[in-house]
Formats: structure tokens, sequence, C-alpha cells
């Protein structure tokens, strides 16, 4: 919880007040979740990559391996990223 500026009069208002107390005027956190939703879906996709990779992993070859594994870096990295992302869009 935090205090964000009401950008209709002004005034210091609570961030999960769902409007200004003051003049009425809805609060940002209904902005700040749907930031933080948007980034919620690849985060899901790069979940799927690894959990695929891992499956992929322990049923193909040795060349299919090596795109596997490629693969399910890029999928941790994306997890990392996007887990950065939404943490960093909620303040
Ligand atoms: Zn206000």
């Amino acid at each position: 919880m935090a205090l964000v500026k009401c950008n209709e009069c002004g005034k210091a208002v609570s961030n999960v007040a769902p409007t200004c107390p003051n003049c009425g005027n809805p609060i940002q956190p209904i902005l700040i979740e749907q930031t933080a939703k948007m980034w919620k879906g690849p985060v899901l996709i790069a979940w799927l990559v690894l959990i695929a990779g891992i499956f992929l992993f322990l049923t193909t070859n040795e060349q299919g391996k090596e795109i596997v594994k490629f693969a399910m870096y890029l999928g941790f990295f994306g997890i990392v990223v996007f887990k950065v992302i939404i943490w960093w869009n909620h303040k």
C-alpha cells in the first residue's frame, strides 16, 4: 500500500482506495493491476515452454536435446524477465 496523488484534486490518496475520498475520482490501482495482468500471459507461455521442454528432453534423441535445451533456457530466461517486469509494475 502506498500513497498516490489524485490526478483530479491533487490530494494524497491510498492506492488501495477505489476512488478518491475527497473528490470521488477513480484511483490508479485498476490501471496497475491491468499492466501486471498483461505480463501474466507471457509468464504462462514461458512456463509451458519450460514444462514442454522437460518432457521433450526425456523423449528426444541427442540432437533434439540440444534444441530442447535452448528452448528451455529461453523459457527460463522469459520467466525471470517477465517476473522482473511484473515486479517493476507493482508499485
Ligand atoms: Zn481527488
